[in-house]
């Protein structure tokens, strides 16, 4: 969908930025560019929407040479987010949003109507904040109406250069979270730039990181972080990528711990003479449907009369599988609890624990040949993530 071949950029006043730059981003795939300050993310970005011609090669969207094509056309088809969200103050969220349809000509109700479910859809209800203006939201919510107004007029190519980067860490999480959900329903086809390495691995399908000018490793995060190409990228993961393999390590059943499973509606008195049997001291809860519902410890189920329902505790961390183990962590970090069910849709499939989660990890990393030695993995506990 991007190809970039060969491309260069030396600034007039002879600043080299770009060297050879050759790569290519599938449709509806998201890559990130990471490296530190100065290397020329930017730069590469903004040549996607020719802000910034190259000095030399070329580069294509949808096959096509964009020099050839005029560049407001082209800037129709690429939504742009940055850091500074630069959105226009003195108009409403839902103004600002539509900017974009607007320009291209659409009716200002229809323009409109797409700001309010694109406002919709990252979390911002139209009702409540499109007749806000931007001073008047948080830092996280600028963002969203940034990412908003980039999706607007329905681009298939997104440009973000640092798009979670003015906000503090448990916003930028939270909104790397949504817009990856978001990603999963519109796949688009994303360039994002970072120089934060633990976003790039998060976001990106692949990762190209970039040395000074060039690309020094493009491969997917579990290849960049097991397999460092060069020194260079090795010491840019840095030393703790055993812990950032959460990011790319994907929950399986056949990491899960399989408790005692009660429903609502057994009575108490049988399960509590099944986990007496059993010698367990607690078991999952699930609701009549299957659904989760929390857990219920042994001891309370001593003597209690009627269902297990009035005994058990709600329980709300749950991921689904297939999700990153750091999700998992995250899950049991937040809601403080010492394991999370992992759902398939409603169908509850098990539970991850602290220690089949360090499993999961070691798993992931003796399972690459070239990878890290088992005693580079940094795994403490809880508190120490
Ligand atoms: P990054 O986004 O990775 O921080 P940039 O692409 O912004 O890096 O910059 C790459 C290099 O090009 C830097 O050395 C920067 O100083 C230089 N540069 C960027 N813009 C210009 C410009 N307009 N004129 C001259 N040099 C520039
Ligand atoms: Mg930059």
């Amino acid at each position: 969908m991007i190809e970039f071949e060969q491309v260069g950029k030396v600034y007039p006043d002879g600043t080299a930025a770009v060297d050879d730059l050759s790569f290519e981003v599938e449709e509806g795939e998201l890559v990130t560019l990471v490296g530190p300050s100065g290397c020329g993310k930017t730069t590469t970005m903004m040549m996607v929407n020719r802000l910034i011609e190259p000095t030399s090669g070329r580069i294509l969207v949808d096959g096509q040479d964009i020099s050839g094509i005029d560049p407001v056309k082209l800037r129709r088809g690429i939504g742009y987010v940055i850091q500074q969200v630069g959105l226009f103050p003195h108009r409403t969220v839902l103004d600002n949003t539509a900017t974009v349809p607007a320009l291209v000509g659409w009716k200002k109700a229809r323009a409109r109507e797409r700001a309010a479910e694109l406002l919709d859809l990252v979390g911002l209800d139209p009702g409540t904040y499109g007749s806000r203006y931007p001073a008047q939201l948080s830092g996280g919510q600028r963002q969203r109406v940034g990412v908003a107004r980039a999706l607007a007029a329905d681009p298939p190519v997104l440009l973000m250069d640092e798009p979670f980067g003015a906000v503090d860490p448990v916003v930028r999480e939270r909104l790397q979270n949504e817009f990856l959900k978001l990603q999963a329903t519109v796949r688009k086809t994303v360039l994002l730039v970072t120089h934060d390495i633990e976003e790039a691995v998060r976001m990106g399908d692949r990762i190209a990181v970039y040395g000074q000018g060039c690309i020094e490793q493009f491969d997917t995060p579990a290849a960049v972080l097991g397999t460092p190409a060069t020194p260079y990228v090795a010491e840019f993961v840095g030393a703790d990528r055993g812990l950032k393999r959460l990011s790319v390590t994907r929950i399986e059943t056949d990491d899960l711990e399989q408790p005692p499973v009660a429903r609502l509606d057994e009575t108490a008195g049988t399960v509590a003479g099944r986990l007496h049997t059993e010698g367990a001291r607690w078991a999952v809860v699930l609701r009549q449907d299957g659904g989760l519902h929390g857990w219920v410890a042994a001891d309370s189920l001593q003597g209690a009369s009627g269902t297990v329902g009035p005994q058990a505790r709600r329980m709300e961390a749950w991921v689904p599988v297939g999700a990153p183990l750091k999700q998992a962590f995250s899950e049991m970090l937040q809601h403080d609890a010492g394991w999370v069910a992992v759902l398939d849709g409603d169908r509850f499939l098990g539970v991850l624990t602290p220690a089949k989660l360090h499993e999961a990890l070691r798993r992931s990393v003796d399972a690459d040949a070239h990878g890290l030695a088992r005693d580079e993995v940094e795994f403490k506990s809880i508190s120490d993530v």
